[in-house]
């Protein structure tokens, strides 16, 4: 991929099934332009996450292609597309290891000024008071001294820090309080301006900004458009 990835994403009919013979995405398409906001909703189980997994390539489509600036994701090497894609998942994901690791895990070469940096971006910063040894608290699958918020805001700095063309939020926000999710809702248009993003949300406030919104219903784009249009 060339260095001046511009993040034009391109869904074309995907279709994926985890066991043979039970479709779970059903011939999706869509276009992101390069810096668009895409929302993804539709009831548990319609295929959400498992989209968002397609564009990362952590599975791979059963059939139909995605592309980032014209380029079929499985001719990209896992490290290119890493720098190009970053993805908060539902399931945050912690490796062995520090919270600061964690963090500047997004891309190589980045310091802890960086990590701070993203935690402020997302109005965050106070996370290193609350952990009992700020950057250097043990973390991981089993670190019990971080909490379920916190280690959805360690991925979600972890990705700021990655500052990736395309970011892809599900549920980004799902398990901090409410005031927590209202600062980072704040910080998010911010965040989101110059990439492309795909945000699997709930909040109206989120849907409401969003360049094209996909319903999703048992695997298929029911419905398109802008929210006014729905
Ligand atoms: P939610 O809003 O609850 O997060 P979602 O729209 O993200 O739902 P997915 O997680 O994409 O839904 O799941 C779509 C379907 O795929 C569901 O029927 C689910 O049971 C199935 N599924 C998800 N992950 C796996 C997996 N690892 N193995 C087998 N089936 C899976
Ligand atoms: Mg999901």
């Amino acid at each position: 991929l060339p260095s001046t990835v511009q993040g034009d994403l391109s869904v074309e009919n995907v279709t994926f099934a985890y066991e043979p013979g039970r479709n779970v995405l059903r011939d999706i398409s869509f276009d992101a332009p390069a810096g668009s906001m895409i929302a993804l909703v539709g009831e548990t189980g319609s295929g959400k996450s498992t989209l968002t997994n397609m564009i990362a390539r952590y599975y791979l489509p059963d059939s139909g292609v995605v592309r980032i600036d014209g380029y079929d994701i499985r001719q990209l090497t896992s490290r290119s597309l890493a720098k190009v894609v970053s993805v908060v998942p539902q399931q945050n994901f912690l490796f062995t290891g520090t919270v600061g690791e964690n963090i500047l895990a997004g891309r190589e070469g980045a310091t802890i000024e960086d990590a701070i940096a993203a935690l402020r971006s997302l109005d965050c910063e106070w996370l290193l008071d609350d952990l009992p040894e700020g950057l250097d608290t043990q973390a991981g699958s089993r670190g019990g001294r971080v909490s379920l918020g916190q280690r959805q805001l360690i991925c979600f700095a972890r990705a700021v820090v990655a500052d990736p063309r395309i970011l892809i939020l599900d549920e980004a926000t799902s398990a901090v309080d409410t005031m927590t999710e209202m600062r980072i809702q704040h910080s998010l248009g911010r965040l989101l301006e110059s990439r492309t993003s795909i945000v699997v949300a709930h909040r109206l406030s989120t849907i409401k900004s969003a360049d094209q919104i996909l319903v999703f219903d048992h695997g298929r784009i029911v419905e398109h458009g802008k929210h006014q249009d729905l």
